[in-house]
């Protein structure tokens, strides 16, 4: 799909003494100063430690947060640097901009095998612009550009596109790799059977996923806040639960698509339901789906549902989970998400493949104690993997340079 070229596909030459300007996502949670979840820190390592060992001088750019094109402490990248200084195991600089005359003495003054952190990007509103002036700026910096942010190359952004304009070689980080390699030969040559597992809240969100999914899966498994919208598209009633009346239409015809394509597009059988939400000394109680009493609302799938998409999942040799098939943030809604990230990593170690398409059903099984080996491959892109699997042409990948 994309032939790309990668950090090895560079001559030593290119890299010793070399300036690389590499976009990250460091878009990492913070509260009050410390950074919370470090997976996309660790995630763009092995990258990074590939061109310290190769005598780069590493220049590190990534967004934070939503600024809104104006320096805001509360979005700054500092602490970030500091968390990841620990990490690495090495120093990493921070310089309190990404554009300008300061930080370009500052990184001529940087000897090969060091780091540097320039401050978040988004400070500047031409970032997201795309803006040429400051895409040209950015590209001064350097004379390698590496993208290994997959989770922003769905966005046609200076960073991550514009720049690429002013500075060649422009090649793929490893993280940026992987993705391509793992998302792109499940769309292409998945080994069968392939069940896709769709969940999260809203059909809006997810209409195009599921159109490319049910064109390439054997099975679609539809959990989630979303599976309502069918369900009371087929008549099924759905008492208080999330449904999205304007989308039953779209529902109907993903349906007649399965059925058209052979594809098993298969439901939740029952729901766990509670009557208030908000009154957490509730227990839900499973209830057949399609006859959820006008007062309730379904808020995870049932244990027959569980069970039952369990076994489609044992049955096959890949699988694809894209969003939390209940409110698993809450603990008495995330039996079902449970049930699916146990059945996937039996999965994997009987010598399927699995493969977590990012967001929160990579939250979620980090939160249920899984670690990344546990499975075939974790996505780190939330907008960027679904995009990736709606077969659409990410503007980051697109422009780096074709082997
Ligand atoms: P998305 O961002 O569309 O993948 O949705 C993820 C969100 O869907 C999570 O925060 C879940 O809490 C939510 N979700 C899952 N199941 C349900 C449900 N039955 N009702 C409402 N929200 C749900």
């Amino acid at each position: 799909m994309y032939e790309i070229i990668g950090l090895e596909d560079l001559r030593p030459e290119q890299i010793q003494n070399k300036r690389v300007f590499v976009r990250v996502d460091f878009n990492v949670p913070i509260q009050n100063g410390q950074v919370g979840d470090i997976t996309r820190l660790r995630a763009s390592l092995p990258s990074i430690q590939y061109l310290i060992k190769n005598k780069a001088i590493v220049i590190l750019a990534s967004h934070l947060g939503r600024p809104k094109g104006k320096p805001n402490s509360e979005f700054s990248l500092k602490p970030v640097a500091k968390a990841f200084e620990q990490i690495l195991g090495q120093s990493v600089s921070f310089f309190p901009d990404c554009i300008g005359a300061d930080v370009k003495d500052a990184i001529h003054k940087l000897s090969p095998g060091s780091v540097c952190l320039l401050e978040n990007l988004r400070f500047y509103a031409q970032e997201e612009a795309n803006d040429e002036a400051f895409s040209k700026e950015l590209a001064s910096l350097a004379e390698v550009y590496v993208n290994d942010a997959f989770g922003t190359a769905h966005r046609a952004h200076s960073s991550t596109v514009g720049i690429v304009k002013f500075l060649r070689p422009a090649i793929a980080g490893f993280l940026m790799e992987k993705e391509i390699r793992e998302l792109g030969s499940l769309l292409s040559r998945p080994e069968r059977p392939f069940t896709s597992i769709i969940g999260g809240s809203k059909v809006s969100s997810k209409i195009d996923i599921l159109s490319s999914l049910i064109d390439k899966s054997d099975v679609v498994l539809v959990g989630g806040g979303m599976s309502y919208t069918f369900i009371k598209a087929q008549g099924g009633k759905i008492g208080q639960s999330l449904c999205e009346d304007d989308k039953m239409k779209v529902a109907l015809e993903l349906i007649e698509q399965a059925r058209k394509k052979g594809t098993a597009l298969i439901f939740p059988q029952d729901n766990l339901c509670v009557n208030n939400f908000d009154d957490k000394s509730e227990n839900p109680q499973p209830i057949l789906a399609g006859q959820i009493p006008d007062n309730m609302t379904g808020c995870d799938i049932g244990p027959i549902s569980s069970e039952n998409f369990a076994r489609y999942i044992s049955e096959s040799k890949t699988v694809l989970w894209n969003g939390p098939v209940g409110i698993f943030e809450d603990s008495r809604f995330a039996s079902g998400s449970k049930a699916i990230a146990a059945a996937l990593v039996k999965l994997q170690k009987n010598g399927g493949k699995t493969i977590i398409g990012g967001g929160d059903s990579a939250a979620a099984v980090a939160g249920f104690g899984y670690h990344d080996n546990d499975f075939g491959h974790i996505s780190t892109g939330g907008g960027a993997s679904l995009e990736f699997l709606e077969g659409k042409i990410l503007p980051g990948i697109e422009v780096l340079d074709k082997a």
